[in-house]
């Protein structure tokens, strides 16, 4: 059965008339702020305190256990150029800091700091820096030793066009790589060119897309004794 909904107009809603209230606020002009003056002033974070992540990339096997657990679906695999698996692309504007991600990442690749703090100037392009591929996590911990804010460690992000992108680290360093492209299977520009031998030879078997790039020579194997029984 349906229940009829009820919507009480605003003429409805009764307020109280008070003379005494708005002067209560005149009480807090004498008392110190509790807001901190960024960026003259710094707070200790915890102990441990969930900040951003921290991703050595050598040890990610790109096994997405990350994404999967992932419950604001923050994590996004990325190809990039030269890496033989995807890395987790974090959003921080869905992520909830849960640390779901660093729990569940059976390398011990993907960690976090304790930096905790993003501001920006509000232009377009500092929307770049809330989407990341994290950075290793003696780089951060470098950077907090210099600066000790525990800001975010990259300045700036720039988009050189065709997937090449550029994070200038606050120490001026930079780091640039280029993205081939985003999800679990591998894009077009980074698949291994198939050999010359591979090439002549005829399938014997309907195969599945993608399992051959994910383990080529497995695969030429099977099909081998296939023929021999
Ligand atoms: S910290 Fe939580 S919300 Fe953020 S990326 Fe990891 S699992 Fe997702
Ligand atoms: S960060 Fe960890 S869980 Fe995520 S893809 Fe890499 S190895 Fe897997």
């Amino acid at each position: 059965m349906k229940m009829p909904a009820r919507v009480v107009g605003e003429e409805k809603v009764k307020i109280k008339k008070s003379f005494v209230k708005p002067w209560m606020g005149i009480k807090y002009l004498f008392k110190k702020p509790v807001t901190i003056k960024i960026p003259y002033e710094k707070v200790e974070p915890a102990p441990k305190y969930r900040g951003f992540h921290t991703l050595d990339w050598k040890k990610c096997v790109g096994c997405n256990f990350c994404g999967q657990i992932c419950p604001a679906r923050a994590i996004e695999m990325t190809w990039i150029e030269g890496e033989k698996r995807p890395h987790p692309k974090v959003d921080y504007g869905r992520c909830t800091f849960c640390q779901f991600c660093v729990d569940v990442c059976p390398t011990g690749a993907l960690g976090f700091s304790e930096n905790f703090y993003l501001t920006t100037g509000g232009f377009e392009e500092d929307l770049e820096l809330y989407d990341w591929v994290p950075i290793h996590p003696d780089k951060v911990k470098e950077l907090n030793e210099k600066f000790g804010d525990y800001r975010f460690p990259v300045e700036r992000i720039e988009k050189k066009g065709d997937g090449v992108y550029v994070y200038h680290l606050r120490d001026g360093e930079k780091l640039e790589f280029k993205i081939l492209g985003y999800g679990l299977r591998p894009p077009a520009a980074a698949k291994p060119k198939p050999a010359a031998k591979a090439q002549t030879k005829a399938p014997t078997k309907k195969e599945e897309p993608g399992k051959e790039t994910a383990q080529p020579e497995t695969k030429k194997e099977g099909t081998e004794t296939e023929k021999k029984e």
